[in-house]
């Protein structure tokens, strides 16, 4: 196994006249303590099933088939396969599938290992999904997995660093926007650890970030209508600058009357913007727009 150093990769590029795909985010990881310290933050054991995106040579796959139960690994680009398989040997503890992770049934893919489990007699303990993305599509990846309410249990991805830290945002910050809200709304979300640009060959312009996010099996929101509730932080954060009154009325569920009248029942000030609003309120507002409505 030679994916996680710069001479390994050469070597096994070369062999295979493989080349690298800059449109598909290919930036190899070359540090061991990384991969250690990603594939340790998932927390997972033999009973874990883990479903990885973009395995690439399979610097992280080596060591999430000797901890976890199974792999299915998904990787986009045909030509790298069998370089993931010569690296990796055979084994039935992996299944690499061929696909756009994008196009692929992630619950369909839990819901069939859950019954090989069974046949063999196994319960899947735990359901994790873990990946170096691709930076071009971090967020779809991320967003496509939350809201098809995919049942995973954790998540531990490494991405841009500036979108790890817009994720996590809290309230008041500047980075806290629409995406904060919407995986803060699905899961818990912690930041694991810087990752230098330095440790992937080649090195791309941006540093990184691994985080993990631990699905909420209950959501702790009276949120009935999502689609309203999701209209209504996109509104807010859509017109940054505007005040929460301003941009929240150019929904048409909601007139600056009634918006007005709700916020003060709220003790929302309607000047404050959005960024400063929790998921608390948002949903609080939601639940009043959708009973005027
Ligand atoms: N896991 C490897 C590592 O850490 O060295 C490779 C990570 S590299 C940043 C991203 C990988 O995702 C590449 O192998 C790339 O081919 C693959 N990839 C890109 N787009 C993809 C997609 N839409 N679906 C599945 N895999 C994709």
């Amino acid at each position: 196994m030679k994916a996680h150093t710069r001479s390994g990769i050469r070597e096994i590029s070369q062999k295979h006249g493989f080349r690298r795909s800059d449109s598909l985010g290919q930036n190899f990881l070359v540090d061991k303590n990384i991969i250690d310290k990603i594939v340790e933050s998932a927390d997972i054991d033999e009973d874990s099933f883990v479903i990885e995106i973009g395995p690439g040579m399979g610097a992280l796959t080596e060591s999430l088939i000797e901890i976890s139960g199974k792999v299915v690994a998904i990787e986009i680009d045909s030509h790298i396969i069998p370089l993931l398989e010569e690296n990796l040997g055979k084994t039935d503890k992996l299944e690499i599938i061929n696909q756009d992770v994008l196009k692929a049934d992630l619950s369909e893919i839990i819901a069939r290992e859950r019954r090989r489990w069974k046949v063999e007699g196994r319960t899947i303990g735990k359901v994790a999904v873990l990946g170096n993305l691709p930076y071009y599509i971090t967020t779809p990846i991320i967003m496509g997995i939350l809201e098809k309410e995919v049942e995973m249990d954790t998540m531990v991805i490494m991405m841009q660093k500036e979108v790890a830290e817009r994720i996590v945002a809290k309230p008041g910050s500047k980075t806290y926007g629409a995406l904060s809200v919407a995986c803060q709304f699905y899961c818990e979300t912690s930041y694991v650890t810087t990752v230098p640009r330095t440790v992937f060959a080649p090195q791309p312009k941006v540093d990184s970030a691994v985080l993990r996010l631990d699905r909420r099996k209950v959501l702790p929101w009276d949120v009935e209508g999502r689609e309203l509730f999701f209209k209504v932080v996109r509104a807010g954060f859509n017109q940054r600058r505007k005040t929460i009154l301003n941009s929240v009325s150019t929904i048409e569920e909601i007139d600056k009357v009634g918006l007005s009248d709700i916020l003060e029942g709220l003790g929302i000030d309607p000047r404050r913007r959005a960024e400063t609003l929790s998921i608390e309120d948002f949903a609080k507002l939601t639940k009043e727009i959708g009973r005027r409505g």
